[in-house]
């Protein structure tokens, strides 16, 4: 779901990103407010329809960022930690960690989404309203616009298939009555994929009534409403899964260990070039004082590796994301998702004696389903 994104700034502490899928839905909907304007508003000029078009989008991405904001702030609010909010293909997405919550957060942080979506939509009716008289008509008309489909955004919003944020209520609610948040994660995600599906329906049978643009927009969204509602469910197995293992069990032990002084070059050729990891552990006199990673490496020009050494370029652990080898496995997720470098070092009385990357997991996992399928 989530490709490349790109950071464009911080709200109130939280990061926001913008993912590439995004730019391509950017451009189709100023498109299509440009259309609207210049057939809605036949006096407008190109230029003032173009024009009154980008006004628009921002205006409904702005719109999308505040309904993505008042969830994270609520989740703020609540003493849970906001990742990032990034806008993507449909809009927006609020990242963060609440499966360890109860129901009332979750239903709290859910809600206030629609809310808020509901009254935008009543600011900008209100500004069309008072406002019509003094405004040009095609900008109070574009302010009406507006307003319904804030209305449209809090609607679909409440539809209750996860990971919408109806989805999300209808998660709270089950969770509340029945105390489980695995039984409830199913029933919400289940709701997703059925909402889904009647979403891709309708969008063939728009599709065989000859509305070609709106049928591909209804199967694509409700395809992807089926994607996303099985990842979370899928996720959550995931997770209650990796909370009966322990780090040790999945890191990449027997570690390799690099001296200080050997120089780049010797590095590359005897460590990175033979074996399948992204860095090793630097150890002097049996004792680990820093890492060398991969990228690190890269960053010095091919020519000086031969004269460059390991202990000028390892980077100090205290920089590193440490955990022990008892932590569990679901908690060590959340970090190799968080980190930057993807990394996560398994410690044992101030020594590395294990590595933990995507790839490692990956590798335990299917081990896992292997050995799992054979005991059935
Ligand atoms: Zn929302």
């Amino acid at each position: 779901m989530f490709g490349t994104s790109w950071r464009v700034g911080r709200i109130a502490g939280v990061e926001v990103r913008i993912d590439s899928s995004w730019v391509v839905i950017a451009l189709l909907i100023t498109y299509s407010m440009y259309l609207r304007a210049s057939i809605v508003y036949e006096s407008l000029s190109t230029g003032g329809a173009v024009g009154l078009a980008i006004l628009a989008a921002v205006l409904f991405f702005g719109s999308v960022l505040v309904h993505e904001l008042a969830h994270a702030l609520v989740s703020q609010a609540r003493g849970i930690r906001v990742q990032d909010i990034t806008l993507f293909l449909f809009g927006g997405a609020t990242r963060a960690r609440v499966e360890s919550r109860g129901p009332g957060d979750e239903f709290l942080i859910a809600v206030v989404g629609p809310l808020t979506s509901a009254v935008l939509a009543g600011l900008f009716g209100l500004v069309a309203g008072v406002g019509g008289g003094a405004l040009p008509r095609p900008l109070a008309g574009t302010f009406g616009y507006l307003a319904w489909v804030n209305l449209l955004l809090a609607g679909f919003n409440l539809v209750p298939g996860f990971p919408l944020d109806g989805g999300r209520l209808l998660r709270s609610v089950v969770w509340q009555a029945t105390g489980s948040l695995r039984r409830a994660t199913r029933v919400a995600s289940l709701a997703g994929q059925a909402v889904g599906w009647l979403l891709v329906a309708a969008g063939v049978a728009s599709l065989l009534a000859g509305n070609l643009a709106g049928g591909i927009w209804f199967a694509f969204i409700g395809w992807f409403l089926v994607q996303a509602a099985r990842a979370s469910y899928q996720e959550l197995q995931l997770r209650d899964l990796l909370r009966g293992v322990e780090a040790e069990d999945v890191m990449a032990g027997d570690l390799l260990r690099v001296p200080p002084e050997l120089s780049l070059q010797d590095a590359v050729d005897d460590y990175f070039m033979r074996y399948d990891h992204g860095a090793f552990p630097v150890d002097e006199q049996g004792r680990t004082i820093g890492l060398l990673t991969l990228r690190g490496v890269r960053r010095v020009p091919r020519e000086q590796w031969p004269t460059r050494r390991v202990r000028e370029l390892m980077v100090p652990l205290g920089d590193q994301v440490v955990v022990a080898p008892d932590a569990r496995m679901d908690g060590v997720l959340g970090k190799l998702e968080d980190g930057e470098a993807g990394r996560v070092l398994v410690v044992e009385d101030g020594e590395v004696v294990g590595i933990i990357t995507p790839s490692d997991l990956t590798r335990w996992l299917r081990r896992w389903r292997a050995l799992d399928g054979r005991a059935r």
